[in-house]
């Protein structure tokens, strides 16, 4: 079975990951992917000060675009290079984020929309267990549930925002580790924001980051899958690589699985089209 391209990877311009560029390149290409979208975080900083480390600075934008188009030509023999952003969404700031991006769209392939950082009670909480968790969520008797509501509320408005062309690692507030209490009130939730991808022109990624945790589980999780191919809401693969190694990373196993489940085709972007593929 021949594999599809990897939507979703960073480098050291993320301070948090390792890697040049064509590192990335060359590991799509040595696994025989078709593409590779060059994914890194679009720059933090309309986020709280903690975040700011974690994307390159607005300052390096344009030799980040500079980079990614002299690659795009000079691998274009042996793959295609998307050129992409991983791009935070908190609504309050949506339209600052619009006006940064807007003259750089047109040299993107596509935006991946994620949330990183769930606004709860007036905090932005960091979705990532290395952060510390302020004390009146973990006091707080509701505090987990309510934070979990308010992560998937705020991913429908990501999707309403229709701003993006992926949804990015979709339920990855599971990274917290929290145990819903009712799990029915949380699902309902998750229901609504399949119920907008629907209606969206937006994909959604099949991250398989979420297999090198501990939890290794895909994001999203299985009962979510199951409603993304029902409803044939376009898909793309992604490793969210922060490792040249993590190129592809359980690609095939999970390309069986998603067969098995019934996918029968997979999306491409360019220049922020989407066109299916099916899959021989
Ligand atoms: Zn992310
Ligand atoms: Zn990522």
């Amino acid at each position: 079975m021949s594999l599809p391209g990897d939507y979703h990877t960073h480098s050291f311009l993320c301070n948090h990951a390792t890697g040049q560029l064509s590192d990335y390149i060359h590991a799509a290409i040595s696994l025989g992917l078709p593409e590779i979208g060059l994914s890194g975080h679009f720059p933090m900083h309309l986020l709280p000060s903690q975040f700011h480390k974690y994307a390159m600075s607005i300052s390096q934008l344009n030799s980040y675009l500079n980079s990614a188009k002299e690659l795009k030509k000079k691998f274009s023999s042996k793959i295609e290079t998307k050129i992409a952003f991983e791009v935070d969404f908190h609504k309050p700031i949506l339209s600052q984020y619009k006006q940064a991006l807007k003259p750089i769209l047109p040299d993107l392939d596509y935006l991946i929309g994620s949330i990183h950082g769930c606004s709860w009670n007036g905090y932005i909480i960091p979705i990532d267990s290395s952060f510390s968790l302020p004390n009146e969520l973990k006091q707080n008797d509701n505090g987990t549930d309510s934070l979990l509501l308010a992560y998937y509320d705020e991913l429908l408005d990501l999707v309403k925002s229709n701003y993006y062309d992926v949804l990015g690692h979709f339920d990855v507030i599971r990274k917290l580790g929290f145990i819903p209490e009712n799990l029915d009130l949380i699902n309902e939730r998750v229901f609504r924001v399949l119920d907008a991808l629907e209606v969206s022109n937006m994909a959604v990624e099949i991250n398989t980051s979420g297999l090198r945790k501990p939890g290794n589980e895909l994001y999203p999780n299985k009962l979510i899958i199951n409603e993304l191919i029902q409803r044939k809401i376009p898909l793309v693969m992604s490793s969210d690589a922060h490792r040249p190694d993590d190129v592809g990373y359980a690609f095939e196993s999970t390309m069986k699985f998603l067969r098995r489940k019934g996918l029968n085709s997979i999306c491409r972007i360019s220049s922020h089209e989407k066109t299916q593929f099916s899959l021989s």
